[in-house]
Order: structure tokens, then sequence, then C-alpha cells
């Protein structure tokens, strides 16, 4: 398929219900030429339909979530995982905290709304709000994990807070408690639905012994129970706030109106800026004001993808009519379910059935997305294409480095230098400068991005780059910036050099280096790199150092290469992914300086743990035994090798070394690719424990994985 170049930025803010159906019908029929960009602080977007089927215990926690970053590869968008917290419709920037600002074209709003009650005195303390949902339910998890003699309470008796009490008791009961539920209103409960849905609400409530209070205002949460104005003190656990909805607060610094906190928007969807459309609970809807409920969040979304498009290209827009009465399906705790439509009421276990198929066949849509595949082959094409070609997208980061063998078979026909004041280090991470008395590395790394977020790309490369001055023991000194930018117009350019250029000299200045200068050009993807140099203020630290006896300290868990891989293929967990993310982005200034001792050292990167271990003892003249049970993974990385997922580079890492022992899944991550990954130290087996204990005080996930010993071998137990 043809990239067109982009020309405008789309931004929808928040992975809410329409959102996440506006997102995957992009996905199927992007419009060309719009980046899209959605951002999230969570990679998972809890659905409501199914909270308190998952609160009862008949869903697992995966059935309940919409995975945004399977979701936004699909779309081809970039993710923002952060909480916007203001929007400036004039300059057109959106503000998430710790990032530089984000620039839009249009942009939409669906952040839902928040059961967060900050006047209540207590509450941020010792209450769990029920929205968002996200967070709720991992509270939820947890707490049942380990309740002992619960008592609980609701705060809240209106639909949403009937069904979580019913739901908590039916899911305690089920763990072998004879848990206390209260349902406490400040007025009376369950007074939107009819007067029948209300009575066999109310039956149901009893029937669970869940205890109503009415007219009871709260005064106070405490941590063992909820205080009432009236001076009662309901005991509780588990404090939930169900009260109906409370927009967030930051709406109110965007300039924008507001209808007692809500966006005001106009039959379009359009908020009073054109350019920005607000929907679901976030939503006032002016011309026809609706209650707050995931069906009309549900329902805004075609419209909101067709207005989007014609904001974008000129065209013109068209009017969301929303339903009068919608079917209300209340869950019973126990898999049985309500019906409640024009005053018509039905109950029982047929009914849950019913609501049951219907979420399931709204969440089957983000399940089976189908990902990028491989283009199909000309049916004429040169002999070995298919191979060249492989099965599945080439990977990012370093797992679409060039294979260590053909480097390494290049590399030894060049000419060795012959200048004196420039050393090459046989395959260490940089190359040594002598200048007068000073010793100077420079090294240069670039990265095809992995996520197309160009700040988080900027970030990994930055730290990857890094990781060859700080494995050589030195003090990152100056860089040059070297960019591919995909095809995009002069304004994008210019927002995305921005972002990028912050970002990087964020990252480098924190590191001590001064960008010095760079290099941009466009192409066919996002590309980003960095050369670097550094002063050594002692002898730089090579790969040759090593001692038979020394022990092997790791800086990072391994498995990034095969979570990203499996990201690519929109089979990873987008929670696990943005945790491995989060570790690429780690630096190792303070790892290098806590391990200034090392006699040996190199950064982990696209030749995997093996390789580069293999480099250290070919270096240092040594083997090395490692204990692989003591090797740090990433979650869930194991898991996808034992299910053969595997990254771009791993054949060529596998083949360019040999490794005795131990096999398995585990053992076949030690040639996963690394992007930005751990330092690879040997120390002094006097020193370890203690540079391990101050590794882990400094906040890295460090282990000691084993020695370097006398025959010239690998071995894995
Ligand atoms: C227990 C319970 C049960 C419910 N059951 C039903 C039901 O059966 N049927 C029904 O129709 N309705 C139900 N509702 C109501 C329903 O939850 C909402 O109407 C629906 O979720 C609204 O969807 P939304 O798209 O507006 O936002 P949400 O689904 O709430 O999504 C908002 C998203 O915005 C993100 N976000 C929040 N703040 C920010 C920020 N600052 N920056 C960026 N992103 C942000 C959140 O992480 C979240 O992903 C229920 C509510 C509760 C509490």
């Amino acid at each position: 398929m043809i990239q067109f170049p982009f020309v405008k930025d789309l931004v929808l803010i928040g992975g809410g219900h329409t959102h996440a159906l506006v997102l995957r019908s992009w996905g199927m029929d992007p419009l060309p030429g719009v980046r899209v960009t959605v951002i999230d602080p969570s990679a998972r977007a809890a659905y409501s339909g199914m909270l308190p089927g998952f609160v009862a215990g008949h869903y697992e926690r995966d059935e309940l979530d919409i995975d945004l970053i399977k979701l936004s590869r699909f779309a081809k968008a970039r993710v923002i995982t952060g909480a916007v917290s203001a929007i400036d419709p004039v300059a057109k920037l959106i503000t998430v905290p710790g990032r530089p600002p984000i620039a839009y074209d249009a942009c939409a709003i669906d952040v839902g709304i928040t059961s967060i009650m900050p006047t209540l005195p207590g509450f941020m303390d010792n209450a769990v709000p029920a929205k968002p949902l996200g967070p709720f339910a991992s509270k939820w998890a947890l707490f049942r994990e380990t309740a002992m003699a619960p008592e609980l309470a609701v705060i809240g008796g209106g639909v949403a807070g009937a069904e979580l009490a019913m739901a908590m008791t039916h899911a305690l009961r089920g763990d072998g408690h004879q848990p206390k539920v209260h349902l406490i209103d400040r007025s009376k409960v369950l007074t939107a639905l009819g007067k029948k849905a209300r009575s066999k609400m109310m039956d149901a409530l009893e029937s669970y012994n869940v205890t109503v209070l009415e007219d009871a205002p709260v005064a106070e949460i405490v941590a063992d129970g909820v205080m009432l104005a009236d001076g009662r003190h309901i005991p509780s656990q588990f404090t939930t706030g169900a009260a109906g909805a409370k927009p967030h607060d930051w709406h109110s610094d965007t300039g924008l109106t507001l209808h007692e906190g809500y966006f005001n928007v106009d039959a379009n969807l359009q908020t009073s800026d054109p350019a920005i459309f607000a929907v679901g609970d976030c939503a006032h809807l002016s011309a026809a004001p609706r209650p707050k409920a995931g069906v009309y969040a549900v329902r805004q979304a075609p419209v909101l993808l067709d207005n989007l498009r014609a904001v974008l290209s000129g065209k013109a827009l068209r009017p969301y009519v929303p339903q009068k009465d919608y079917l209300k399906l209340i869950s019973l705790g126990a898999k049985s379910a309500l019906a409640e439509k024009w005053g018509t009421v039905q109950s029982g276990a047929l009914l849950w059935k019913w609501k049951d198929r219907i979420d399931r066949a709204f969440m089957d849509q983000f399940a089976e997305l189908k990902m990028m595949s491989q283009p199909a082959l000309p049916k004429d094409h040169a002999s070995g294409l298919k191979e060249a070609l492989g099965d599945k997208p080439m990977c990012g980061g370093c797992g679409a480095k060039v294979g260590p063998k053909a480097l390494s078979d290049v590399l030894a026909t060049l000419p060795v230098s012959t200048r004196n004041d420039v050393q090459q280090i046989a395959g260490d991470d940089a190359g040594l400068i002598t200048l007068g008395g000073m010793k100077q590395v420079i090294s240069t790394d670039h990265l095809r991005a992995l996520v197309e977020d160009p700040v988080l790309m900027t970030r990994i490369a930055a730290v990857h780059a890094l990781g060859d001055i700080w494995a050589m023991g030195a003090e990152p000194q100056a860089a040059t910036v070297n960019l591919i930018l995909p095809k995009m117009s002069d304004e994008l350019q210019q927002r995305t050099l921005a972002e990028i250029m912050i970002v990087a000299s964020d990252v480098l200045g924190e590191a001590g280096a001064s960008i010095v200068g760079g290099h941009t050009s466009l192409g066919e993807e996002l590309t980003i790199g960095f050369t670097i140099t550094g002063l050594c203020h002692a002898n730089p630290i090579t790969r040759s150092g090593g001692k038979a006896g020394d022990q092997l300290i790791l800086t990072k868990p391994i498995g990034s290469g095969i979570i990203m891989a499996a990201e690519m293929q929109g089979i990873a967990n987008g929670g696990i992914v943005v945790e491995a993310l989060k570790v690429m982005c780690q630096g190792q200034a303070e790892a290098s300086r806590i391990l200034s001792r090392a006699h040996a050292m190199t950064d982990v990167t696209g030749f995997g743990l093996a390789g580069h271990l293999n480099g250290l003892c070919e270096s240092s003249g040594t083997g090395a035994k490692i204990n692989l049970a003591a090797v740090p993974v990433l979650d869930l990385a194991e898991g996808l090798s034992a299910n053969g997922v595997q990254s771009t580079l791993f054949a060529a890492n596998k083949s360019a070394v040999a490794i005795e022992g131990a096999t398995g899944p585990k053992a076949e991550l030690l040639f996963d690719p690394q992007t930005a990954g751990g330092l690879l130290a040997a120390v002094a087996p006097e020193d370890a424990e203690q540079i391990l204990a101050d590794l882990l005080v400094a906040g890295y996930d460090a282990a000691i994985i084993g020695a370097l010993t006398e025959t010239a071998k690998i071995k894995l137990h």
C-alpha cells in the first residue's frame, strides 16, 4: 500500500467506548493523509457492560478490557500513555504532563466521568471510585484475594451501585465468605427505574441480604467504614463510590463552553470550538440531553467517525439523533439479569444469556482485528524473495538490525586504522580517541521505530545510543541527531521535529551531553539515531578485562524484542507492552557509575544476551556459566517464547553463538534482540553482592546471572 504523506493530525483524547469503535473503523478504512494519536492513561479501557459480571466473577479481567495498544496498532495510530490535563483551542495544543504539547488539527474527547468525590472527607484515602472502571477493577481483584470476614459499602444507590452491591456479594459468597454489603444513598435508591423494575431490583437486593440505607447522607469515609451524617458508623473494608457522574476537573481549563462541567456539544457532536468534538459521558448533548449511559457512547461512534473525516477533508457534517429510550439490561449478581424498556420488565437467567451474548459480541469486534500481514508476492518474482520477505512483519528497534555474522564478516575485511590517536577496540561498544592526555569514546546507533510515538521513540533511541557510552564507563559529552521522518507536510514536520528535539535534549541533557548538530531527511518510516561522544576520566571499561571467576551482573530484564515482535503481530497484551517500553526508557547513568569498578562491561542490545556475552567472553579470553533461573525476564516474554514468537533477528542471533546446556523457552530468550537493554558487567566476586545491592536500591531490576569461567564455552544451567 502506498504510504501517503501525513498532512493533518487527528487526536483522540480518551479510549472510551466511542473512540474504541472509531479506531476500529479507522483501521479498516483510514483517511489518507491523517496521522491519528490516541491518549489514555491506561493501555486497557474497561467495557462498562461487563464490569458487574467481572466483579461477580463471571468474567476474567482480560475479557473486560479493550486493549488500546492492539487497537492502535490496527488503526496505525500512535498511543500516548498519559492523562490530558488541558487543551488550548487557540494554539491547538493538548497538554499531557511530562511530555511536549501535542498539536492537532481536529480532536475528539471521550474521557468519561469520574466517581471520585474529592470534597467528601476521607474519600481520597479510604474509598475506591467506581469510575474510572479500570483502576476500580484492579482494586476489586486485589481485595478479593485478601478479604477476611468482608463488610463493604457502596455509596450511591443508582443502577450501577445496586449492580455492584449484588455482584460483590455474589463473588464473595463464591469465595466462601458471608459478606455484609451496604448500599447507601442520600435520598431514595434506584429512582431512574420505573416502578416495576425498581420493585424487582429491591427484591433482588434483599435476596442478597444487601442493607439498603436511604436518606442517609455520608459525612466521612474512615479507614474502617462510613460515617453517616446522623452519626451512624457503617463498617466497611472496601468502600466504593458510585454516586452518579462527575465531570473531570480539567474540563474547565479548556476554555470550551461547559454545561454543569460537561462539554456542551451540538447535534454534530461539536463543542464550542468546531475543531473539537466531545462524546460519551463527558459530553452534554445540548440539542437532546440524555442520561449518562454507555449505549449512547456506542451509538455516537459512526457519527463521530463521519464528522471527523468530514472536518479533516472539508466535507459536510451530519447530526447525531439519540434514541429516546434504551434497553436497560441490569445484572443481578448471579447469572441472571433484569431488562427494562418502555416500562416493560422481565428478569431471569435467559436475559443474562442474552446480555452476555450482546456484551461478548461487542468485545469480539476488538479481539478479532486482522493485523498487518506481509504483502502478497507478485506471481513472477526473483528466487529467494519469499525467504527474504519472511512470514511476519519486520521488527523495529534492534530487532531490525543486520545479523551479527553478516556484520562481522564485512568488518573483518576493512583495513585497520593507521592513526595512532584513534583506536578501534575490536567489537567494543565505542571507538576510543586520544586527544592530548584526554580519552574520548565515540559511538553511533539508530533505530527503526518500534512505536508510532516520536516522543517515546526518541527517548528509547537516546537511552539506547547512550548505552554504548555508559558501557565504557564514560561520561556522555556531545551528540548529533540523525533523523528520518516519514513523509509529511511542512507543518507536521515542524510539529514532529519539535517533539523529538525537546525529548532528545531532555534525555541527553540529563545524561550530561549537549546536542551539537544533526541531520534530518524524509523517508519511508521514522528512524531515530544519535552519534554520541563520551569522556573517560580513567581507562575505558572494555569487553576485554573480564577474568575467570568474575561474577556477571545484568542491569535490566531481557525480552523486549519478543514482546515488541508480538505487539507488531497484535498478540501482545497492551499492559505488558507498556511495561516493556518503560524498561527500555530507563537510563543507565547511575548503573554505569555503580559499575565503575567492573573489569569488563558491554550493553545488551541487538545480538541478545547470548551474543553480547559471547563478545565479552571472546574479548576477555574466558567462557561463562549462566544460571538461567537467575536471568531476569520481562513478564510474559517466556510465555511468548513458548508459543513460538520470535523477533526478526532471532534466527541470526541463535546461529551466531553456541551455548551448551539448558534449552527451552527461557533459554531461547538469550537470543532475543534487546532495544535499550541493560548493562552486562563482569565484576570481582568480592564486590558483586554490594554492587547488586546498590543497583537494586537505585531502581534497577538487576541480578547476578552467572560467572566467567576458564573454559572458552558458554554453559547454561
Ligand atoms: C458499574 C457500572 C456499570 C455500568 N453498566 C452499564 C451498562 O450496562 N450499560 C450502559 O449503557 N452503561 C453502563 N454504565 C455506564 C457506562 O460506564 C458509561 O456510560 C460508559 O462507560 C461511557 O463511556 P465513555 O466512552 O463516555 O467513557 P469511558 O468508557 O468511561 O472511557 C473513558 C476513557 O477515558 C480515559 N480517560 C479518563 N481521563 C482521561 C484523561 N484526562 N486523558 C485521557 N484519557 C482519559 C479513561 O482511562 C477511559 O479509558 C455503567 C457504569 C458503571 C459505573
